[in-house]
This record gives C-alpha cells, structure tokens and sequence, in this order.
C-alpha cells in the first residue's frame, strides 16, 4: 500500500477520527482517501502542510435552501455554494422550497437541476423532495429520481404567491407517510402546530403587539412539543421514517429520544443558532436572527448542548435561509413582517468548534459525528462522505484553533452578505476545504482557492436508500 504514489498528502495535521485525535498524515488517490499514516509526506505529487492545525471531516449540511431556480437574486449556487465550501462544508442537501417552483415534482426537479448545471455548485450536493398537499401522487417519482428524502411543513412556511410551498393538512400528513414508508424514505418535518402559531400570531397582530420579543412569544415551545408528539404518533401508526428538522427546546428533544428507545426509527437535528444564542441576543441582534421556531432561552440552549454532547441530538444543520437585505428590515418595528431565516451556512464548523470544544469541552470526534457522519448515514452517503476514513472521499477541512475572529460582513461570501453572526468571536478559522483531495476553498488566495484545474463543480449524489436505522 505505501509504495502506491499518492496524489495528494495532507501532512503534519492533528486528524479528527471516529474516536480520537491523531497525528497522521492523509494519503489521498483520485479522489479518496487512500491511507492514513503517521510520515508519508514527500511519498506525493503534492503535500499540503497542515501542521499546527486540525484536520475534520468536511461538513454534510443536510438543510439548505438555495434559491434558483426562480430567486436567484436571494441567492445561488455559486454563492451559497462558495459559502458553504468557505465553512468547511463539502455536501449539502436543497431543501424544497425557498425557490420557485418549489421541487414538489419531477418537472420542478428537473428545474433544480437544470439551475445547477448552468451556475455550478462548487461542492457535492443531494436535493430534497417536498410533501405538499395533493401531491402524495409525485412522491414515487422522485424516489425514483433519486431525492434524499422528502421535506414538510406541519406549519406555515410563510410563502406566499401562487407557487407557494404549502403546509400539509393531517391527511396529507397520513397519507404522505404511509406513501414515505412504502418508498423506504425519510420524511422530514418541520414541526410547530399550525393552529397554535397562527392564533397566537393573529392575537398578537390584532393588539398591535410587534415587536420582537411578541414575535417570540407568539411560537412558544408548546408549539414545537405538540407538533412532535402528533408526528411520532402518525409515524408509530404508518411505519414511517422521520427526521424532525431545526428542533429548538429540549423537550421536543426528549420526546424523540423516547420514541426511538421505544424503538421509532426517527433522528432530530438542531442548528448552531440555537447553540449560538438566546432570546436576549436575538432581541439584541434583531431581524437577522429572527427564524422559526425561535431561538429560546439561555437554559434551553445549554439543555441542547447537554443532549448533542451525550448523542440525543443525532446532528446539526445550518438551515441556511437566505434573502435580501431589505427583507430583514423591519419598517416601524413590525417583526412579524421580517423574513424568518437565519444566513449562516459559512459559519457552522467554526461555531460548533468555538462554541462546543473550547467553550464547553466537547470533544472533537463528537462534534464531528453530529456536523457530518451522521448526516451522511442518515441520508444514505455513508458510502463514501462523513468521516476520515479510507476509501471514503478526500473531504477534509483544515482549521486553525488557535486563531479567533470576529466575522464582519466582508469575511462572508453569500449573495447578499449580511448575517446574524456578524461581529460574533470564532475561536477557530477554517484555513481550507479540499473536497476529493481538491482545494475548492483556501484563504490564503484571492480567487477564494479553486484549484485552476477544477472545472467540473460539484457532483449531484445519489443516496443509497437507508436501510438501517441510528442507534
Ligand atoms: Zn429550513
């Protein structure tokens, strides 16, 4: 095996494994990663030093809205694209909606994928299909052409236009998992109760309460807790597949943990700005951290660092949510009207690292499971993304821990750059992103480090459909 010549040797770094930090070298060959060994360099048609610095997984960010086809004036492929690649992410998953048309079919698929071939997408990618209502009808057809899973609200998205992606009633719902389980798919939920949001949303509207602390109170956990414990239920009954998207209260946390002791094959994501922030910040911080469900309270939030440390929150997402930033002004104050989405695709690695480990002794193998293995199984791309292994893609980030921050717009490469980590302290700096052993981010280099023969752009992975489910 040594005498291979290798391509590519990432040499010197502290590598971030399954269970342990080492000081190895990385042998990469077309691609993949071909060995793992202390001192290989000079064995290699090029080395890259990483010493001083920590080799990770790249990340697998499995909830993404990029807008094209239709909005890509909020954002594209080529921008959300080199965003992600610049956080140290190397696949992402296309939510279904945030674009128009919303990919809820095989001609809206068709759409999607056409934007991608004419804008490219920097870094390998999975779309998702959507469950609205009366389209049980499509799903089978984007099994068939090869959709990571399939994405629904239980809750308003807040879209509006005659293209609109849909909330789903309760038969939508039942009838939609009972077509998900017969396809082996994942269904993913967003799970706030539709008649608590919206009557405590039209309470506070018509008492003119609006700002944005109403705004938070008008989507309390319960809405989240209800929500949960209605699809675990509709689940038991259908034998469907479940991923709760961007849960926010521990609680909720807690339900799901329960079901799957009891067997439910069913996993939970929350996003780093639920780790990142509380109430007070986003009161603070103002419309560019306004999301839904909310960000809660300082408790919550440590509650959720403590259940992703001890493995029952299987991992994190960015739910990157991009738009312009006239969208997140609030003309007199009204934050009801402000767009709901957090932009922060670039900054998940260097938050969870910051954040995680320095701050709260997280160890790194741990927080690399929850931003990439994990996904990756969840979602059928174990095969070859997720993790620092041989045979698996050349997927790496190289972070510098000793070096800290403060993220100004300029750093981020969104569309529109603006965020709600503005003027936010990373402990850590992504250095590079290599996705199958090429540099498709590095920050030493103007251009934003496309490696000049790097013409392809990223390539469109087929899940393998899961076929166990998560401990
Ligand atoms: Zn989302």
């Amino acid at each position: 095996m040594r005498e291979q010549r290798m391509d590519v040797i990432v040499a010197g770094g502290n590598v971030v494994l399954r269970d342990q930090v080492c000081a190895v070298d990385i042998g990469i060959k077309d691609g993949k990663i071909a060995i793992i060994a202390p001192r290989l360099a000079g064995e290699a048609g090029k080395v890259i030093d990483a010493s001083r610095k920590y080799v990770i997984a790249g990340v697998v960010d499995a909830h993404v809205h990029l807008n094209e086809p239709g909005l890509g004036e909020w954002e594209g492929f080529v921008t959300g694209t080199a965003s992600l690649a610049a956080g140290g992410c190397t696949t992402f998953i296309d939510m279904p909606l945030n674009g128009v048309p919303p990919t809820v079919n095989l001609a809206s698929l068709e759409l999607k994928l056409e934007a991608e071939r004419k804008s490219r997408s920097r870094i390998d990618f999975a779309i998702w299909g959507g469950l609205v209502p009366d389209d049980v009808g499509e799903l089978k057809a984007l099994a068939q052409a090869g959709v990571a899973g399939f994405k629904a609200f239980m809750s308003s998205p807040g879209d509006r236009g005659e293209d609109a992606f849909r909330n789903v009633d309760d038969k939508t719902l039942f009838e939609g998992m009972h077509k998900i389980a017969s396809l082996g798919h994942v269904l993913a939920l967003h799970a706030e109760s539709e008649s608590i949001v919206s009557k405590l949303t039209a309470d506070k509207l018509s008492a003119g309460e609006v700002t944005m602390r109403d705004y938070l109170d008008s989507r309390p956990p319960e809405a989240e807790i209800e929500a949960v414990k209605l699809a675990l239920d509709m689940a038991t009954r259908t034998g469907c597949k479940l991923h709760f998207v961007h849960i926010s209260t521990s609680e909720a946390v807690d339900l799901i943990s329960e079901a799957k002791r009891s067997g439910q094959d069913v996993t939970v994501e929350t996003c780093p700005h639920y780790l990142a922030f509380t109430d007070e910040d986003v009161i603070r911080i103002g419309a560019s951290a306004k999301c839904s469900p909310p960000i809660r309270t300082d408790k919550e939030r440590e509650a959720l660092w403590q259940r992703l440390a001890n493995g029952d929150i299987d991992f994190v997402a960015s739910d990157h949510s991009p738009c312009p930033p006239s969208m997140k002004q609030s003309d007199n104050g009204n934050y009801f009207e402000a767009w709901g989405g957090i932009l922060g695709a670039q900054s998940t690695l260097e938050l969870i690292v910051t954040e995680g480990w320095q701050k709260r002794g997280i160890p790194l193998p741990v927080l690399s499971r929850v931003m990439s293995a994990a996904p990756a199984e969840r979602f059928g791309l174990r095969h070859r993304k997720g993790a620092i292994e041989v045979g698996l893609d050349a997927d790496l980030a190289i972070v510098d821990l000793e070096a800290s921050y403060v993220l100004t717009a300029e750093h981020l490469k969104y569309r529109h750059p603006h965020s709600a980590y503005e003027d936010f302290e990373f402990g850590c700096r992504i250095e590079a992103t290599l996705l199958r052993g090429e540099f498709v981010y590095d920050r030493k280099t103007a251009n934003g480090g496309l490696d000049a023969d790097h013409r392809t752009g990223g390539l469109r992975l087929w899940p393998e459909p899961s076929t166990s489910r998560m401990g």
